[in-house]
């Protein structure tokens, strides 16, 4: 079995990515297609099942090749039949994933929320380093989570276990959020919060600097705008980052503190800004952290970026189907 192939696959709501991993968790080959979201998705599975096909012609290689596949999908899971319960932006609702994808593909299918095998990939190969018990909060345009106890992911009892950027940070006041609630962490912790917490602060102070000059120059600032100005030691930049990373490290203490996770592992693009970011999280993390959890859990920057989808996809399918 060591020289099959694993298939990872990571939907996203614009692409899919592809890739075949060894049993090692190598990547051996990796690439992309868009994703076809018309008439309520309804040609993605096919369309994941034609790229596989054609890549094995490409390479010359049999489905025989294939231990099975492996895919997080942008929605909620019930892990029992590989339903996901609700897709928003590909316009599923229950919808039968496994069940299509293994008759698409004639592999065995394995399926889970894209942020949980994310924090698998992390788990596997990255900034996880192979401990068992980790967190992974995922901060992009929103705030995904993950956590891994004892190697296995907590799904909770409907498939909505990890959903750490709908922890409300603000019980008064707060932001309205994508998921129907205010004050989520996803509303001022995520680039598109950062971004909300930025222009607010600018229209309401008069405060000069490198982030006022940007902000006037393009009418408009990105997160990465914040992060930069604030390495560069713009002091208005640097309080609006320290007000951000005030409710993460506030966050990531309160479920650290119910969970004594080894590490906990801060993906997606925004972890991209990296020391400048986790410095002050990590202050706030032991500041609101139980003591002994301040001293044995471990924040980290994710290593993985964009393959951590598909390696843990690949882990799915080698513990939960090749048993290789
Ligand atoms: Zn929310």
């Amino acid at each position: 079995m060591q020289e099959k192939w694993l298939v990872g696959v990571d939907l996203g709501g614009t692409t899919i990515k592809l890739a075949f991993i060894s049993v090692y968790g190598e990547i051996l080959h990796k690439w992309e297609i868009p994703t076809n979201i018309s008439e309520k998705g309804k040609y993605i599975t096919v369309d994941i099942a034609k790229a596989i096909d054609e890549k094995l012609q490409e390479l010359g290689e049999q489905k025989s090749k294939l231990a099975g596949l492996g895919m997080g999908a942008p929605g909620p899971v019930h892990m029992a039949t590989g339903l996901i319960y609700e897709a928003i932006n590909l316009g599923w609702k229950d919808y039968p994933l496994k069940d299509l994808l293994e008759v698409e593909t004639g592999l065995p299918v394995v399926v889970d929320n894209d942020a949980n095998i994310a924090a698998i990939g992390e788990m596997w190969k990255g900034a996880g380093e192979g401990a068992k018990d980790i967190v992974c909060v995922t901060l992009g345009t929103g705030v995904g989570g993950g956590v891994i106890a004892n190697g296995e992911v907590v799904h909770g009892v409907s498939g909505a276990g990890g959903e750490i950027g709908h922890i409300t940070v603000l019980p008064e006041g707060g932001a309205p959020c994508n998921c129907g609630k205010t004050g989520c962490l996803e509303t001022v912790a995520s680039a598109t919060g950062i971004v909300r917490l930025a222009t607010e602060a600018l229209q309401n102070s008069k405060e000069e600097g490198e982030l006022r000059n940007r902000w006037n120059e393009a009418g408009t600032v990105t997160a990465k705008d914040v992060f930069d100005a604030a390495r560069n030691g713009d002091a208005f930049a640097q309080s609006i980052l320290d007000r951000v990373a005030f409710y993460l490290g506030l966050t990531i203490a309160n479920f650290s503190n119910a969970l004594n996770p080894e590490k906990v592992v801060i993906g997606g693009g925004v972890s991209k800004a990296g020391d400048v970011l986790l410095q002050p999280v990590q202050k706030y993390f032991e500041k609101y952290a139980f003591p002994r959890v301040a001293k044995s859990t471990k924040l980290a920057i994710a290593t993985l970026g964009n393959d951590a989808g598909v390696i843990g996809g690949a882990w799915l399918v080698k513990t939960k189907i090749a048993k290789l």
